[in-house]
């Protein structure tokens, strides 16, 4: 049996849609899975929708996650005559013709199938009436031309689909699709076919959307005789109303995602069990790539739509945040917390890297995504604003509030410095309240945080250290 070779072949039009980073998934797992190799195709023939820079973004956000391709990348406008010459061969074949209809024709052929409710299509003008006398002296006389596909009436075009099985279309509803443009560029459904013969891809995995042109590709393998590779049509993104994912509904770009701060490991963790899971009542939801890779079925992959859940993409990446060590977690997330102006206006002394690692330790578990770290606990950065009644715990007096929080002063100034670590502050503190619990932390907390809601005063004492823990008591008791 031939090696296994998927490819990946997008188009650098800009930035890349969370769909093609799962075709370019699937395909690089199915050939990983199966030894095979797994090519990186630009597809960048339609000049006017090619973005300067875009050729190197997109094979950037491929490395960002390690879908590392065989060989090098194959750039489809470095090979133009190649197509050129097997257009030429369909035409000489019959199976293809040239077309000399200038764009204003057939713009105005086009208005008209729309007015009267027909699908537009080429009126085949060129197929009917060209003589090759005619044809001769069009190009005697430098006229510009496009060549055609000869879509063959009255047939049914019939090819296999690894997810959909049997797929059956009439030609009559296949228009006589451009293969070679008058600028001598190739039109993606010619380049696309040609290169995935020459270059001896598989399976061809790519989107749902590219369904329809299937049976014009299926069409060009006949007329050049080749064997057509196995054909993977992977359903679309849906939002959770059965929408297509898009831009109007939010975030549809990779970039996007990287943005708010999801990890590259747990987006790509993520696309991989949107329309696939291993199945045989397997219920692991977190999988590395390698294990991605181990068992992946294309079989299994879904065939109707998928759901893009979002809250399944925080759940995912809050167990991959869970795993980073401190000194990892604090390199990813500096960049975004740097990005906010609560953390631009704090003081230095609340900006070192020692101060921060220990917010993120007590962050760490809560995390969904990087974008929102510090968000929760500003508190740890600036001076406090809160109502003083919120110092009280149930119905305590001022009074009693003032002993609260002198008693918790005296008790953090007791604890040395070797004991002030998360457990013993706890451990001491929690003795000290004996039976008045709420009547000791809830003021405490209160005055250090400002906040209804925050992590244990536990926690927070530890991060804000002895000076900055008693220095904010004493800014609450002043309040009273
Ligand atoms: N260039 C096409 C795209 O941008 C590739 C489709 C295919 O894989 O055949 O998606």
């Amino acid at each position: 049996m031939n090696k296994i070779r998927t490819r990946f072949a997008p188009s650098p039009t800009g930035l890349l849609h969370i769909g093609s980073l799962r075709t370019a998934l699937y395909a690089y797992l199915f050939a990983k899975k199966n030894g095979g190799d797994f090519i990186l195709r630009i597809e960048d023939t339609d000049q006017k929708r090619n973005v300067p820079g875009g050729v190197k973004y997109l094979m950037e956000t491929l490395k960002k996650f390690n879908l590392n391709w065989d060989k090098d990348p194959y750039i489809q406008s470095e090979h133009l005559e190649v197509y050129k010459k097997y257009a030429e061969q369909m035409v000489a074949s019959g199976d293809a013709y040239y077309c000399f209809c200038d764009q204003e024709r057939l713009d105005e052929s086009r208005k008209k199938q729309v007015a009267e409710k027909k699908a537009p299509m080429y009126d085949q003008l060129c197929r009917r009436n060209s003589t090759p006398e005619e044809i001769k002296k069009n190009m005697e006389n430098r006229c510009p031309y496009t060549i055609r596909l000869k879509v063959p009436e009255n047939r049914v075009i019939v090819f296999d689909d690894v997810i959909r099985g049997k797929v059956r279309i009439e030609s009559s509803n296949i228009d006589d699709q451009v293969l070679l443009k008058s600028d001598g560029f190739p039109t993606y459904h010619l380049a696309n076919v040609v290169d995935d013969y020459l270059m001896k891809i598989t399976h061809v995995i790519r989107g749902e959307e590219w369904l329809p042109s299937t049976p014009k590709h299926v069409l060009i393998y006949e007329a050049l005789n080749w064997e057509s590779p196995k054909f993977v049509h992977l359903s679309l993104l849906l939002n959770a109303d059965k929408s297509k994912l898009s831009k109007r509904q939010g975030d549809v770009a990779v970039e996007d995602y990287l943005a708010k701060g999801y990890l590259e490991e747990a987006l790509l963790n993520f696309v991989a069990l949107i329309g696939w899971n291993p199945g045989q009542g397997s219920t692991q939801e977190v999988f590395s790539l390698q294990e991605l890779i181990k068992y992946f079925e294309l079989e299994k992959v879904h065939k109707a739509g998928a759901v893009f859940d979002p809250k399944k993409l925080d759940w995912i990446n809050s167990q991959y945040i869970k795993k980073l060590s401190i000194d990892e977690l604090y390199q990813k997330a500096i960049k975004f917390l740097e990005q906010k102006e609560f953390f631009q206006k704090a003081p230095t002394e609340k900006k070192s890297e020692e101060y921060i690692k220990k917010i993120l330790q007590i962050e760490q578990d809560r995390l969904e995504n990087l974008f929102s770290v510090g968000e929760s606990s500003q508190f740890f950065f600036q001076d406090l604003e809160y109502d003083k009644n919120l110092l009280a715990w149930k119905n305590m007096s001022g009074e009693e509030i003032k002993n609260s929080l002198e008693k918790a002063q005296k008790i953090l100034e007791e604890v040395s410095g070797l004991e002030w670590r998360k457990d013993s502050l706890e451990k001491i503190m929690m003795e000290k309240a004996g039976a008045q619990r709420g009547e000791l932390l809830w003021p405490l907390r209160v005055a250090l945080t400002g906040e209804k809601k925050s992590p244990s005063p536990f926690e927070v004492v530890w991060v804000l250290g002895k000076e900055e823990s008693l220095k904010r008591l004493e800014a609450a008791i002043s309040r009273l």
